[in-house]
């Protein structure tokens, strides 16, 4: 059976050593956001992933969901479990007091997002949505809309979902079809499919609030002519109650590869009545706030697995009797060492540890951002905060989500046969984290929105203020003994990053395809390189820790040594990313269609 620790440690480590939670409650709304405060809810949270959520993963995985006359059946415990999270306040952490929600920061909710997706990556996908739903409706609907849907969206009684993708229209949203009429009352009647929307239909609360991107009438072409609606499953009454059951009805559910307790649903919308949220043609501005918050909470995701999947490979791995030590016995009374002692094994748990620290790393360093880009008295330090929150977004979802397959895989490959099989849980991770990498736009659509737009953008602002920021943190550790082999490391591969970018801007102009046979690469090599900047002023923390006789030496101590590995073991592949990238689009572009 597979077990699951929050790794409480590291998250206190990264908020008050690295990230400085505490100048959060400077910022105005935070004033009881104290770190002692934070610390207590996600001690809370931690528990709650631990002991409510982890029990129902493989059970749920086992089970999965029914269809049963329309309606979604969720595996045994689901509804249990989602009452107590409501109960708890869980659904209401982040949200605006004004409607109901508890107005901590967006850092909290990122903490527990992690932990979430440890312990139950198909249970955190209901609430995740809601919350979704939640942010979109805050940013662009009417003063009526947020008073109507807020409340119950934050307390948890009604769960929220998006709904975008049509069967002919995946990546590319400009095509939909889905129809939106204005009928006499100043509402709107929606007709149209919708295909894999997850929480479409399920058990867990009372109603459903879709929110559907679908094209009126005279809508321009394209993405231009995209508007957004808030379609209720029942309509509210004037009291806030439950009202008609609307035209919106699941046709369907997925059966897929993973996280098979979250209910992936066909929705047919038949003039069912919606309502406009924020301007007609504009509704991509306003799907883009929840979608944004929903990348980096994706990239999250394979974070949650990863750590998770090493758990696990790491304690059968101490226990797992195989072989000898090359270096001679280092359990001479029993019949085998443990598989720890090989390198191999070593390698690949310290690769997944390396990275999952340095994503949390960057993941925090993004996450108090949002709260700062919301909440800073000064516009300038709010602006700096968005231009990094802007351009690691696709940089989370992709890189974290990469990586969170592969080291699910890399912790299988640990456990042998065990691993293939599903009693020790591993495969569940491996096959819950490949939905990561295609949803809330493919990695290779993160790729071309970080070299497309976020670089460009600007006028390259936003990337120059990363570069200042790595840089300065290089030069400043060049200068500290017992960092200069760190700092120089990270300073080649971030040499390897300029020169990739520049290359870019020259080659880009003249030739869209070199761009786009460049985009995956660029984003593995900055996802490199952000994670090795992380590990660079984690390195200098925990120094700087020792040097004051820490007492929690062995703990800091760890962090150079992992240090060590990433910045020998790990960043190394940003030359390969590099010389990939320079070998341009030639090789790519060069066959017609019948030569494959
Ligand atoms: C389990 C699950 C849950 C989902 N939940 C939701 C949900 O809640 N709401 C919702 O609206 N949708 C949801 N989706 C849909 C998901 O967001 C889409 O599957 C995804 O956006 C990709 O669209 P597609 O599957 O049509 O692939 P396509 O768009 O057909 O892409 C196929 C391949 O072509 C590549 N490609 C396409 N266009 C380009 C381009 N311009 N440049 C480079 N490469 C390109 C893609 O990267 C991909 O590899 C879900 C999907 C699944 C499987």
């Amino acid at each position: 059976m597979p077990a699951y620790h929050a790794p409480l440690d590291d998250i206190r480590y990264l908020l008050n050593d690295v990230h400085d939670i505490g100048q959060l409650s400077a910022l105005p709304g935070f004033e009881d956001a104290t770190p002692e405060m934070i610390d207590e809810v996600l001690a809370g949270g931690a528990t709650f992933c631990e002991d409510v959520l982890f029990p129902i993963n493989q059970s749920g995985d086992a089970e999965g969901i029914a269809l049963v006359n329309g309606e979604v059946k969720t595996p045994t415990g689901f509804k249990d479990a989602y009452t107590r999270y409501t109960a708890d306040g869980w659904t209401a952490i982040s949200a605006e007091p004004a409607y109901g929600g508890t107005g901590l920061p967006e850092m909290v909710r990122f903490v527990m997002e992690e932990m979430l997706c440890s312990a139950n990556l198909s249970f955190s996908m209901y609430p995740g949505l809601s919350h979704g739903a939640y942010s979109a409706l805050m940013s662009h609907g009417s003063d009526e809309l947020k008073s109507r849907y807020l409340p119950k969206l934050i307390d948890g009684t009604w769960g929220g979902t998006m709904c975008l993708t049509e069967a002919q229209a995946g990546t590319d949203l400009g095509i939909i079809t889905t129809k939106a009429v204005p009928t006499a009352d100043g509402a709107y009647d929606i007709t149209g499919t919708k295909i894999f929307i997850s929480a479409g239909e399920h058990d867990l609360t009372e109603n459903i609030v879709h929110l559907v991107l679908a094209k009126l009438p005279d809508a321009p072409g394209g993405t231009k002519g995209i508007s957004l609606f808030v379609v209720p499953k029942f309509l509210p009454t004037e009291s806030g109650g439950l009202g008609a059951r609307n035209g919106v009805t699941c046709g369907s559910v997925e059966h897929k590869m993973g996280i098979k307790a979250s209910a992936t649903c066909v929705l047919n919308f038949d003039n069912a009545k919606g309502f406009l949220v924020g301007e007609p043609h504009k509704g991509m501005r306003a799907m883009f706030v929840m979608m944004n918050g929903a990348r980096l909470a994706v990239g999250l995701q394979g974070l949650g697995l990863s750590e998770v999947a090493y758990q696990n490979a790491l304690s059968y791995a101490k226990d797992r009797l195989q072989g000898r030590s090359l270096t001679g016995p280092k359990n001479p009374s029993g019949p085998a060492d443990s598989i720890l002692v090989h390198p191999d094994v070593r390698k690949g748990l310290l690769r997944i540890k390396a990275l999952n620290e340095g994503m949390r790393a960057l993941a925090y360093a993004v996450g108090i951002r949002i709260d700062i880009e919301h909440r800073h008295p000064d516009a300038a330090v709010r602006q700096d905060a968005e231009d990094i929150v802007a351009l690691m977004t696709p940089v989370v979802k992709a890189f974290l989500t990469d990586k969170g397959f592969e080291n699910t895989n890399v912790a299988l490959q640990t456990l042998g046969g065990h691993g293939y099989i599903k009693e020790y849980g591993i495969e569940q991770y491996v096959r819950d984290a490949r939905i990561a990498q295609i949803y809330e736009g493919t990695n290779a659509v993160q790729a071309l929105d970080l070299v497309g737009r976020k670089l460009p953008m600007e006028g390259g602002r936003l990337v120059r203020r990363f570069f200042e920021l790595v840089k300065g943190d290089v030069d400043a550790a060049a200068q500290v003994d017992g960092l200069e082999d760190f700092a120089k490391a990270l300073g080649a591969s971030f040499y390897q990053l300029q020169k990739a970018t520049m290359l870019l801007a020259e080659k880009g102009f003249a030739n869209p395809d070199e761009v786009g046979a460049a985009a995956t690469e660029y984003l593995q090599l900055m996802g490199y390189v952000a994670v090795g900047w992380q590990w660079l002023r984690m390195a200098t923390v925990s120094r700087q820790k020792l040097a004051e006789g820490a007492a929690n030496a062995r703990f800091h101590e760890a962090k150079l040594k992992t240090a060590r590995f990433y910045f020998s073991r790990v960043l190394p592949e940003t030359a390969t990313l590099l010389t990939a990238i320079q070998s341009g689009s030639a090789s790519i572009m060069a066959f017609a269609a019948d030569e494959f």
